[in-house]
């Protein structure tokens, strides 16, 4: 039996570990490695493709994610130009012995669906023609709002074979929509985009909600969660709020914090889990939930810990086995537009190399597929971990998993590491307890800009 120890149980919400070493932790890469050398060992039969495009119409106010409002003439055009020029840079490093294989493709952003129609059209062009990949063979998913989900750009994703169409709903109730910053949503036009999502037929609909809003009760949540069941969408994601440096909260609030916040978050959050639990979803990790009778649409929450990933785009990232890399990162919107605007005007010599990045070497090898199989629901095979590393988990992690099990966060059983349900509504605290020293200080060191 284990004992809960509250002493030293860390805050729930630290942070989101969507991604282990965080682009916080990156540095300039100098020199600047050449894609071919980084690339020439790497498997390569089974790659993710991801695409990212860092426009929205508008900026929500709890968004860090690379992106900036709108695009100013002919800006759009341009970024596609240098996305094509990074594409032929990039498959051109890639080689053709063996040609890369891609399994899994996502468009991503920022917000796709900003694009007109013939811009996505241009986009998929990219992915397919320059390369390569076979985008109605594999499971692709497109991200989008519902002001963009408009049904000519829906008729263009569906035509190359989107298998999963994720829509940003965050909320159906218009106070909370704006406490949350996203100005101007209605639920009319919310309901409308759902409708026309399904006319379009994309095999998985996922919707994203928020809890932590301010003013938001258990009752409005539920209200949200119904509305959004009213569609039955295969995939539902449900995210705490955070108020992240320099978004547009935390310029209203730059405290962040208020008390009881925490406990409004675990309790929206244990009520929305056994809300969909009993509407037939299973739990996939702390934020994902599926449909028992649905098929998985895209590489959302992709916990494969050996595959490699091409991220074309200023804002994506690139996993070669020992290296992570990217260009630079930022949220607030003079630093976006500056690196938008460098990486429109590369020549395509430029994206030969990798700019920005972190090594991943065997240690954090160990960590990154601990952190992305244990913040899973279904958990880590303890075999497995043996197999790839040729010792148990408990060799490498005996303090930290010998404090999660204290707190009560782990189920028992020697062959599987699984987190307990306590356990995985405190994923955003389990993930950054196992971060290594170097990347906890290189994330401590980061400027936020
Ligand atoms: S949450 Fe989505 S739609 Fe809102 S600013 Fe961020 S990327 Fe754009």
């Amino acid at each position: 039996m284990t004992v809960l120890d509250t002493a030293t149980a860390p805050r729930p919400y630290q942070s989101y570990v969507y991604a282990y070493p965080h682009k916080t932790a990156y540095g300039a890469l100098r020199p600047r490695p050449a894609l071919r050398d980084l690339w020439a060992a790497e498997p390569r039969d089974s790659l993710a493709l991801y695409l990212h495009i860092p426009f929205c119409e508008v900026r929500c106010g709890f968004c860090n994610l690379f992106t900036r409002i709108g695009a100013p003439e002919g800006l759009a055009g341009r970024y596609l130009d240098a996305l094509e020029r990074q594409a032929v840079a990039v498959r051109d490093a890639l080689g053709d012995e063996p040609a890369p294989r891609f399994t899994t493709a996502a468009f991503g952003g920022g917000t796709p669906t900003f694009l007109e129609p013939a811009e996505l059209e241009r986009l998929f062009g990219i992915a397919e023609r320059r390369m390569g990949a076979d985008l109605r063979a594999v499971p692709l998913s497109v991200e989008a709002s519902p002001a963009t989900a408009t049904a000519d750009r829906l008729a263009v994703l569906a035509a190359h074979g989107t298998t999963r169409l994720s829509l940003g709903v965050q909320t159906f109730d218009p106070a909370e929509a704006r406490a949350a910053v996203r100005p101007g949503q209605q639920r009319t036009h919310v309901e409308t985009a759902l409708g026309r999502i399904r006319d379009a037929g994309f095999p998985v609909l996922n919707i994203d909600l928020i809890y932590g809003i301010d003013g938001q009760t258990e009752r409005s949540w539920r209200a949200s969660l119904a509305a959004a069941l009213a569609w039955r969408p295969e995939e539902l994601y449900l995210y705490p709020l955070y108020v992240r440096p320099l978004t547009g909260l935390h310029r209203l609030d730059p405290a962040g914090t208020e008390a009881g916040w925490d406990e409004q978050r675990l309790r929206l959050y244990r009520a929305g889990r056994d809300l969909l639990l009993e509407a037939g979803y299973e739990q996939v990790s702390m934020r994902m939930f599926r449909a028992k009778d649905s098929h998985p649409g895209g590489p959302a929450d992709h916990a494969c810990q050996t595959d490699g990933m091409i991220g074309l785009g200023c804002g994506a990232r690139s996993y070669t086995a020992g290296l992570h890399y990217s260009f630079d990162y930022a949220v607030g919107p003079g630093e976006v537009r500056a690196i938008i605007d460098d990486y429109v005007s590369r020549p395509a010599a430029d994206f030969a190399h990798a700019d920005f990045g972190r090594a991943v070497d065997g240690t954090e090898s160990r960590r990154r597929h601990l952190l992305q199989s244990l913040l899973q629901a279904r958990g880590m095979p303890v075999a497995d971990y043996v197999e790839r590393f040729g010792c148990r988990p408990e060799a490498d992690f005996g303090p930290e998993l010998a404090a999660f099990a204290a707190r009560g966060w782990l189920d028992e059983g020697p062959e599987l590491l699984r987190l307990s349900p306590e356990g995985l509504a405190h994923s955003d605290a389990v993930g950054p307890e196992l971060f290594s020293p170097a990347v906890r200080a290189a994330m401590a060191a980061y400027d936020a800009k």
